[in-house]
């Protein structure tokens, strides 16, 4: 097999109910949810997309340790309509940050619910800087309209292949 085969660990990160598992799930195969294979550039790959990120528990911080340790690329998720939400994408880019120190890992900022314009409380714009300071890159998304979910994990793919191709 060539490494093109080989599955790449995308962990979703994110406060509960911004849409982690809906954007896991959505244009998959119910029996092959968290497996994604995408043609990108003319190149098969397999993504293995993990929504196992919890909630703080006491006593279970090695749960989150595992979290920001196993993953090749991080998607970090935030809702528009929930400005909290959007501060704690910040936090877990810091501990993102802590717990892989010298790393390069591709990130990748997901602003989701875009269908929900009425409610928004996070501008497009306040995306887009914040990915400038993460140093990471930035979408929008609707999980429930299914826009940008698959560009979303082609950008994870072109973004693991660029660090592929520099080493
Ligand atoms: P998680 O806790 O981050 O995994 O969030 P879920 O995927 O469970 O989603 C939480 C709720 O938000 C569910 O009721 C979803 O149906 C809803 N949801 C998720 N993504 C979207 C979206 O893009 N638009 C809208 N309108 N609702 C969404």
């Amino acid at each position: 097999a060539s490494s093109s085969c080989w599955e790449h660990r995308v962990v979703l990160l994110g406060d509960p109910g911004v849409g982690k598992t809906s954007l896991a799930n959505a244009n998959t195969e119910v029996e092959a949810a968290y497996e994604r294979t995408l043609l990108v550039d003319g190149e098969e790959t397999t993504l293995l997309v993990m929504d196992t990120w919890e909630p703080e528990r006491k006593g279970e911080s090695w749960r989150r340790n595992q979290c920001l340790q196993m993953g090749n690329a991080y998607v970090i998720v935030y809702s528009i309509t929930d400005r909290s939400s959007f501060e704690s994408a910040s936090e877990l880019r810091i501990h993102l940050r802590r717990a892989r120190q010298a790393e390069d890992i591709p990130i990748i900022l997901v602003g989701n619910k875009s269908d929900l314009v009425r409610c928004r409380e996070v501008s497009i714009e306040e995306g887009r800087a914040c990915a400038v300071v993460f140093d990471c890159k930035f979408i929008e998304t609707s999980a429930a309209l299914q826009h940008n979910v698959d560009e979303l994990f082609e950008g994870v793919v072109r973004q693991l292949r660029l660090r592929r191709e520099g080493k």
